[in-house]
Protein backbone atom coordinates (compact mmCIF):
# COMPACT_ATOMS: atom_id res chain seq x y z
CA UNK A 1 0.00 0.00 0.00
CA UNK A 2 0.95 3.64 -0.88
CA UNK A 3 2.73 5.38 2.15
CA UNK A 4 1.69 8.61 0.27
CA UNK A 5 -0.98 10.61 2.06
CA UNK A 6 -2.95 13.80 2.05
CA UNK A 7 -2.88 14.67 5.48
CA UNK A 8 -6.16 16.87 6.09
CA UNK A 9 -6.41 16.79 9.71
CA UNK A 10 -7.15 19.77 11.92
CA UNK A 11 -2.61 19.27 12.97
CA UNK A 12 -0.88 17.96 12.28
CA UNK A 13 -0.54 19.17 8.84
CA UNK A 14 1.19 18.83 5.59
CA UNK A 15 4.54 20.89 5.97
CA UNK A 16 6.55 23.11 3.75
CA UNK A 17 9.07 20.91 2.26
CA UNK A 18 11.85 23.66 2.95
CA UNK A 19 10.68 23.61 6.46
CA UNK A 20 11.37 20.13 6.95
CA UNK A 21 14.59 20.77 5.10
CA UNK A 22 15.90 23.28 7.96
CA UNK A 23 14.99 21.01 10.63
CA UNK A 24 18.07 18.44 9.02
CA UNK A 25 20.67 20.87 9.40
CA UNK A 26 23.81 19.39 11.03
CA UNK A 27 22.54 21.65 14.76
CA UNK A 28 24.81 24.24 15.70
CA UNK A 29 25.55 25.31 19.72
CA UNK A 30 22.37 27.85 20.88
CA UNK A 31 24.50 30.44 21.33
CA UNK A 32 26.44 30.62 17.72
CA UNK A 33 25.75 33.50 15.79
CA UNK A 34 23.79 31.83 13.21
CA UNK A 35 20.86 30.55 15.51
CA UNK A 36 20.97 34.02 17.59
CA UNK A 37 20.40 35.76 13.89
CA UNK A 38 17.70 33.37 13.09
CA UNK A 39 16.04 32.69 16.95
CA UNK A 40 15.81 36.88 16.84
CA UNK A 41 14.17 37.00 13.26
CA UNK A 42 11.64 34.43 14.24
CA UNK A 43 10.62 36.51 17.14
CA UNK A 44 10.25 39.25 15.37
CA UNK A 45 8.07 37.03 12.70
CA UNK A 46 5.92 36.00 15.56
CA UNK A 47 5.11 39.15 16.62
CA UNK A 48 3.80 40.01 12.91
CA UNK A 49 1.46 37.16 12.96
CA UNK A 50 0.15 38.31 16.18
CA UNK A 51 -0.52 41.51 14.70
CA UNK A 52 1.20 43.27 17.91
CA UNK A 53 4.21 45.46 18.20
CA UNK A 54 4.31 45.68 22.17
CA UNK A 55 3.55 42.14 23.47
CA UNK A 56 6.70 39.61 24.46
CA UNK A 57 6.72 36.49 22.42
CA UNK A 58 7.78 33.61 23.91
CA UNK A 59 9.14 29.95 21.97
CA UNK A 60 9.37 27.14 24.16
CA UNK A 61 9.71 23.12 23.61
CA UNK A 62 6.34 21.84 24.36
CA UNK A 63 2.67 21.20 22.71
CA UNK A 64 0.12 23.80 22.97
CA UNK A 65 -1.09 22.20 26.15
CA UNK A 66 1.81 23.35 27.93
CA UNK A 67 1.21 26.79 25.89
CA UNK A 68 -2.00 26.54 27.39
CA UNK A 69 -0.71 25.79 31.23
CA UNK A 70 1.82 28.34 30.70
CA UNK A 71 -0.59 31.29 30.07
CA UNK A 72 -2.52 30.84 33.21
CA UNK A 73 0.18 29.92 36.00
CA UNK A 74 2.09 33.09 35.47
CA UNK A 75 -1.00 34.99 35.81
CA UNK A 76 -2.62 33.01 38.46
CA UNK A 77 -2.23 33.33 42.60
CA UNK A 78 -3.95 30.78 45.03
CA UNK A 79 -7.71 31.74 45.25
CA UNK A 80 -7.99 34.25 42.42
CA UNK A 81 -11.23 34.25 40.13
CA UNK A 82 -10.78 32.50 36.94
CA UNK A 83 -13.70 32.80 33.98
CA UNK A 84 -13.28 29.74 31.57
CA UNK A 85 -15.55 30.19 28.39
CA UNK A 86 -16.10 26.46 26.93
CA UNK A 87 -17.23 26.06 23.46
CA UNK A 88 -15.99 22.05 23.50
CA UNK A 89 -13.23 19.86 24.17
CA UNK A 90 -10.39 22.20 24.77
CA UNK A 91 -12.52 24.53 27.01
CA UNK A 92 -13.32 21.84 29.27
CA UNK A 93 -9.51 21.12 29.00
CA UNK A 94 -8.84 25.21 30.14
CA UNK A 95 -11.02 24.48 33.09
CA UNK A 96 -9.62 21.28 34.27
CA UNK A 97 -5.87 22.63 34.11
CA UNK A 98 -6.68 25.69 35.79
CA UNK A 99 -8.50 23.31 38.93
CA UNK A 100 -4.76 21.82 39.55
CA UNK A 101 -3.77 25.57 40.47
CA UNK A 102 -5.88 26.57 43.26
CA UNK A 103 -8.00 28.80 41.65
CA UNK A 104 -11.57 29.61 41.58
CA UNK A 105 -12.73 28.30 38.17
CA UNK A 106 -16.38 29.64 36.69
CA UNK A 107 -17.02 27.66 33.39
CA UNK A 108 -19.37 29.31 31.29
CA UNK A 109 -20.50 26.32 29.17
CA UNK A 110 -22.06 26.45 25.64
CA UNK A 111 -23.19 23.31 23.46
CA UNK A 112 -21.08 21.82 21.19
CA UNK A 113 -21.87 23.67 18.13
CA UNK A 114 -22.95 26.88 20.05
CA UNK A 115 -20.58 29.87 19.86
CA UNK A 116 -19.91 32.17 23.10
CA UNK A 117 -22.35 34.99 23.17
CA UNK A 118 -20.44 38.19 23.99
CA UNK A 119 -22.97 40.22 26.11
CA UNK A 120 -23.20 37.13 28.35
CA UNK A 121 -19.58 37.31 28.91
CA UNK A 122 -20.15 40.76 29.80
CA UNK A 123 -22.84 39.83 32.55
CA UNK A 124 -20.64 37.85 34.05
CA UNK A 125 -17.42 40.26 34.70
CA UNK A 126 -19.69 42.68 35.58
CA UNK A 127 -21.18 40.41 38.53
CA UNK A 128 -17.95 38.99 39.77
CA UNK A 129 -14.16 40.13 39.55
CA UNK A 130 -12.27 37.87 37.38
CA UNK A 131 -8.37 37.98 36.83
CA UNK A 132 -8.92 36.04 33.94
CA UNK A 133 -11.11 34.95 31.49
CA UNK A 134 -9.99 32.47 28.61
CA UNK A 135 -11.85 31.91 25.19
CA UNK A 136 -10.85 29.20 22.90
CA UNK A 137 -10.41 31.19 19.62
CA UNK A 138 -11.66 27.79 18.03
CA UNK A 139 -12.34 24.74 19.86
CA UNK A 140 -11.17 21.71 17.37
CA UNK A 141 -13.77 20.06 18.82
CA UNK A 142 -16.24 21.67 16.89
CA UNK A 143 -15.01 23.73 14.19
CA UNK A 144 -16.65 26.70 15.92
CA UNK A 145 -14.57 29.94 16.42
CA UNK A 146 -15.77 32.65 18.75
CA UNK A 147 -15.96 36.13 18.25
CA UNK A 148 -12.46 36.97 19.65
CA UNK A 149 -12.57 40.92 18.48
CA UNK A 150 -16.06 41.60 19.79
CA UNK A 151 -15.20 39.63 23.54
CA UNK A 152 -11.79 41.75 23.60
CA UNK A 153 -13.77 44.94 23.05
CA UNK A 154 -15.84 44.02 25.83
CA UNK A 155 -13.25 42.64 28.41
CA UNK A 156 -11.01 45.96 27.57
CA UNK A 157 -13.54 47.56 30.13
CA UNK A 158 -12.27 45.37 33.14
CA UNK A 159 -9.36 44.69 35.05
CA UNK A 160 -9.91 40.91 33.61
CA UNK A 161 -6.85 39.63 31.95
CA UNK A 162 -8.00 38.38 28.28
CA UNK A 163 -6.39 34.87 27.39
CA UNK A 164 -6.81 33.45 23.74
CA UNK A 165 -6.17 29.76 23.04
CA UNK A 166 -5.26 30.21 19.77
CA UNK A 167 -4.22 26.91 18.94
CA UNK A 168 -6.53 25.98 16.02
CA UNK A 169 -6.64 29.52 14.47
CA UNK A 170 -3.36 31.38 15.10
CA UNK A 171 -1.71 32.83 11.51
CA UNK A 172 -4.97 31.15 9.60
CA UNK A 173 -7.43 33.81 11.50
CA UNK A 174 -6.89 37.29 12.32
CA UNK A 175 -6.27 37.49 16.37
CA UNK A 176 -5.02 41.39 16.34
CA UNK A 177 -3.74 41.24 19.59
CA UNK A 178 -2.71 44.71 20.18
CA UNK A 179 -6.35 46.11 18.75
CA UNK A 180 -8.30 43.84 20.04
CA UNK A 181 -6.80 43.79 24.19
CA UNK A 182 -5.72 40.39 23.68
CA UNK A 183 -3.39 39.95 27.01
CA UNK A 184 -2.09 36.30 26.16
CA UNK A 185 -1.72 34.29 23.21
CA UNK A 186 -0.94 30.90 23.34
CA UNK A 187 -0.17 28.66 20.18
CA UNK A 188 1.30 25.63 19.02
CA UNK A 189 3.42 25.02 16.28
CA UNK A 190 1.53 22.00 14.35
CA UNK A 191 -1.48 23.75 12.73
CA UNK A 192 -1.30 26.88 10.53
CA UNK A 193 2.29 27.59 12.03
CA UNK A 194 2.85 25.41 10.21
CA UNK A 195 5.80 23.72 11.80
CA UNK A 196 6.30 20.22 13.45
CA UNK A 197 4.67 19.09 16.68
CA UNK A 198 7.03 20.34 19.56
CA UNK A 199 6.86 24.15 19.92
CA UNK A 200 4.42 25.96 22.33
CA UNK A 201 4.01 29.58 21.53
CA UNK A 202 3.09 32.51 23.61
CA UNK A 203 2.64 36.31 23.58
CA UNK A 204 2.09 38.26 26.55
CA UNK A 205 0.82 41.85 26.79
CA UNK A 206 2.41 44.40 28.58
CA UNK A 207 -0.38 44.41 30.55
CA UNK A 208 -0.23 40.57 31.42
CA UNK A 209 4.09 41.29 32.14
CA UNK A 210 3.37 43.79 34.72
CA UNK A 211 0.48 41.13 36.37
CA UNK A 212 3.45 38.37 36.72
CA UNK A 213 5.97 41.35 37.92
CA UNK A 214 3.02 41.97 40.57
CA UNK A 215 2.96 38.82 42.44
CA UNK A 216 2.88 37.84 45.58
CA UNK A 217 3.76 34.17 45.70
CA UNK A 218 6.31 32.41 42.97
CA UNK A 219 5.33 30.43 40.27
CA UNK A 220 5.12 26.96 41.37
CA UNK A 221 6.51 25.53 37.99
CA UNK A 222 10.29 26.18 37.75
CA UNK A 223 10.43 25.13 33.71
CA UNK A 224 7.59 27.50 33.07
CA UNK A 225 7.82 31.08 34.77
CA UNK A 226 8.20 33.51 32.37
CA UNK A 227 10.67 35.26 34.77
CA UNK A 228 13.22 32.64 33.55
CA UNK A 229 12.49 33.29 29.97
CA UNK A 230 11.96 36.38 29.50
CA UNK A 231 15.92 37.15 29.73
CA UNK A 232 16.86 35.16 27.33
CA UNK A 233 13.84 35.88 25.00
CA UNK A 234 15.01 39.49 25.35
CA UNK A 235 18.79 38.37 24.65
CA UNK A 236 18.39 36.65 21.59
CA UNK A 237 16.22 39.55 20.41
CA UNK A 238 18.66 41.93 20.42
CA UNK A 239 21.53 39.97 18.83
CA UNK A 240 22.93 37.90 22.08
CA UNK A 241 22.83 34.69 23.74
CA UNK A 242 21.30 33.68 27.14
CA UNK A 243 20.73 30.36 28.87
CA UNK A 244 18.02 29.03 30.90
CA UNK A 245 17.06 25.58 29.35
CA UNK A 246 18.55 24.24 26.09
CA UNK A 247 16.41 25.46 23.56
CA UNK A 248 14.85 23.27 20.37
CA UNK A 249 17.75 24.61 18.09
CA UNK A 250 16.09 22.35 14.64
CA UNK A 251 12.49 23.63 15.69
CA UNK A 252 13.33 27.16 15.52
CA UNK A 253 14.86 26.59 12.18
CA UNK A 254 12.01 25.17 10.84
CA UNK A 255 9.74 28.00 13.10
CA UNK A 256 12.17 30.85 11.01
CA UNK A 257 11.75 29.29 7.68
CA UNK A 258 8.06 28.77 8.02
CA UNK A 259 7.37 31.62 9.34
CA UNK A 260 9.41 33.49 6.63
CA UNK A 261 7.10 32.34 4.01
CA UNK A 262 3.80 33.34 6.00
CA UNK A 263 5.49 36.94 5.96
CA UNK A 264 6.55 36.64 2.72
CA UNK A 265 2.70 35.58 1.54
CA UNK A 266 1.47 38.44 3.76
CA UNK A 267 -0.28 37.80 6.53
CA UNK A 268 -3.40 39.41 5.68
CA UNK A 269 -3.48 37.48 2.38
CA UNK A 270 -2.78 34.16 4.59
CA UNK A 271 -6.41 35.34 6.48
CA UNK A 272 -7.74 35.89 3.25
CA UNK A 273 -6.56 32.77 1.82
CA UNK A 274 -7.67 30.48 4.83
CA UNK A 275 -11.08 32.36 4.69
CA UNK A 276 -11.89 31.48 1.03
CA UNK A 277 -10.60 27.81 1.42
CA UNK A 278 -12.87 26.91 4.14
CA UNK A 279 -15.69 28.45 2.32
CA UNK A 280 -15.16 26.00 -0.46
CA UNK A 281 -15.07 23.65 1.96
CA UNK A 282 -17.89 24.31 3.62
CA UNK A 283 -19.94 24.98 -0.20
CA UNK A 284 -18.72 21.37 -0.91
CA UNK A 285 -20.30 19.53 2.27
CA UNK A 286 -23.65 21.39 1.82
CA UNK A 287 -24.10 20.53 -1.42
CA UNK A 288 -23.24 17.02 -0.95
CA UNK A 289 -26.37 17.18 1.68
CA UNK A 290 -24.44 16.99 4.89
CA UNK A 291 -24.50 19.10 8.11
CA UNK A 292 -21.55 20.74 9.80
CA UNK A 293 -21.46 20.88 13.84
CA UNK A 294 -21.36 24.85 13.86
CA UNK A 295 -24.93 25.68 13.99
CA UNK A 296 -24.94 29.14 12.71
CA UNK A 297 -22.99 29.52 9.36
CA UNK A 298 -21.11 32.26 11.18
CA UNK A 299 -19.66 29.93 13.71
CA UNK A 300 -17.77 28.20 11.81
CA UNK A 301 -13.78 28.51 11.80
CA UNK A 302 -11.93 28.71 8.94
CA UNK A 303 -9.42 26.35 9.92
CA UNK A 304 -11.31 23.13 10.47
CA UNK A 305 -14.68 22.02 9.44
CA UNK A 306 -16.50 19.32 11.43
CA UNK A 307 -19.03 17.24 9.32
CA UNK A 308 -21.83 15.48 10.84
CA UNK A 309 -21.99 11.61 9.55
CA UNK A 310 -25.09 10.48 7.32
CA UNK A 311 -26.93 7.91 8.98
CA UNK A 312 -25.68 4.31 8.68
CA UNK A 313 -22.07 5.93 7.48
CA UNK A 314 -19.42 4.37 10.22
CA UNK A 315 -16.59 6.35 11.35
CA UNK A 316 -14.01 3.39 11.15
CA UNK A 317 -15.16 2.34 7.85
CA UNK A 318 -15.30 5.99 6.15
CA UNK A 319 -11.68 7.05 7.74
CA UNK A 320 -10.31 3.74 6.51
CA UNK A 321 -11.81 4.20 3.09
CA UNK A 322 -10.42 7.28 2.67
CA UNK A 323 -6.91 6.63 3.43
CA UNK A 324 -6.57 3.28 2.34
CA UNK A 325 -8.11 3.65 -0.71
CA UNK A 326 -8.35 7.47 -1.56
CA UNK A 327 -5.12 8.81 0.14
CA UNK A 328 -6.84 11.42 2.60
CA UNK A 329 -6.46 10.72 5.86
CA UNK A 330 -9.07 12.98 8.03
CA UNK A 331 -9.76 13.14 11.78
CA UNK A 332 -12.61 11.65 13.52
CA UNK A 333 -14.50 13.23 16.28
CA UNK A 334 -13.37 14.15 20.11
CA UNK A 335 -14.97 13.52 23.03
CA UNK A 336 -18.50 13.35 22.85
CA UNK A 337 -18.82 13.80 19.47
CA UNK A 338 -16.44 10.57 18.72
CA UNK A 339 -17.57 8.57 16.17
CA UNK A 340 -20.51 10.75 14.89
CA UNK A 341 -18.49 13.40 13.23
CA UNK A 342 -14.89 13.82 11.04
CA UNK A 343 -12.97 16.42 10.65
CA UNK A 344 -11.07 18.25 7.72
CA UNK A 345 -8.30 20.31 8.92
CA UNK A 346 -7.13 23.40 5.85
CA UNK A 347 -5.01 25.08 7.41
CA UNK A 348 -1.33 26.83 6.73
CA UNK A 349 -0.16 26.05 3.29
CA UNK A 350 -2.84 24.31 2.21
CA UNK A 351 -3.58 24.50 -1.88
CA UNK A 352 -6.61 24.79 -3.51
CA UNK A 353 -6.06 21.02 -4.98
CA UNK A 354 -5.90 19.94 -1.67
CA UNK A 355 -9.39 20.80 -1.35
CA UNK A 356 -10.79 19.23 -4.55
CA UNK A 357 -8.60 15.86 -3.94
CA UNK A 358 -10.42 16.07 -0.08
CA UNK A 359 -13.66 16.63 -1.66
CA UNK A 360 -13.24 14.47 -4.46
CA UNK A 361 -12.22 11.38 -2.16
CA UNK A 362 -15.07 12.60 -0.13
CA UNK A 363 -17.77 11.79 -2.28
CA UNK A 364 -16.36 8.50 -3.31
CA UNK A 365 -16.07 6.74 -0.05
CA UNK A 366 -19.62 8.34 1.00
CA UNK A 367 -20.51 6.32 -2.29
CA UNK A 368 -18.90 3.28 -1.63
CA UNK A 369 -20.61 3.43 1.89
CA UNK A 370 -23.92 3.37 0.30
CA UNK A 371 -24.68 7.12 0.93
CA UNK A 372 -26.50 8.70 -2.39
CA UNK A 373 -24.48 11.34 -3.48
CA UNK A 374 -23.16 12.21 -7.17
CA UNK A 375 -19.59 11.73 -8.32
CA UNK A 376 -18.23 15.09 -8.74
CA UNK A 377 -20.53 18.12 -7.02
CA UNK A 378 -19.17 18.69 -4.46
CA UNK A 379 -16.20 19.49 -6.18
CA UNK A 380 -17.68 21.42 -8.25
CA UNK A 381 -19.26 23.53 -5.82
CA UNK A 382 -15.66 23.93 -4.31
CA UNK A 383 -14.17 24.80 -7.50
CA UNK A 384 -16.76 27.71 -7.70
CA UNK A 385 -15.09 29.46 -4.24
CA UNK A 386 -11.72 27.98 -5.08
CA UNK A 387 -11.43 30.50 -8.10
CA UNK A 388 -11.16 33.59 -5.67
CA UNK A 389 -7.92 32.06 -4.77
N1 LIG B 1 -6.18 23.99 22.20
C1 LIG B 1 -6.74 23.71 21.03
C2 LIG B 1 -7.81 24.62 20.48
C3 LIG B 1 -6.31 22.59 20.31
O1 LIG B 1 -6.85 22.30 19.14
C4 LIG B 1 -5.30 21.77 20.85
C5 LIG B 1 -4.79 20.54 20.11
N2 LIG B 1 -5.56 20.02 19.15
C6 LIG B 1 -4.76 22.10 22.08
C7 LIG B 1 -5.22 23.23 22.72
C8 LIG B 1 -3.71 21.27 22.72
O2 LIG B 1 -2.57 21.26 21.93
P1 LIG B 1 -1.53 20.04 21.96
O3 LIG B 1 -2.24 18.85 21.44
O4 LIG B 1 -0.44 20.53 21.04
O5 LIG B 1 -1.09 19.88 23.36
Amino acid sequence: MSERKLLMIPGPINFEPSVLRVMSTTTPSHVSPTFIRLFGEALQDLKKIFCTNSAQPFVIAGSGTLAMEMAVVNLVEPGDNVLVVSTGYFGERYAEILKRHNVKVDELKYAWGEAAKPEVIKEKLEDKNYKIVTVTHVDTSTGVANDVESIGDIVKDFETLYIVDGVCATAAMPERMDEWGIDVILTASQKAIGVPPGLALLAFSQRALRVYEKRKIKVDNYFMDIGNWLPVLKAYETGQAAYFATPPINLVFALHQSLRLIVEEGIENRFRRSKIIGQAVRSAIKTLGLTIVPRKPKYAADTLTAVHYPNNVNDLDFRKTMADKQGVVVAGGLGKLKEKIFRIGHMGPIAANDVVATVSAIEKTLLVLGYPCKLGEGVASAQKILQEL
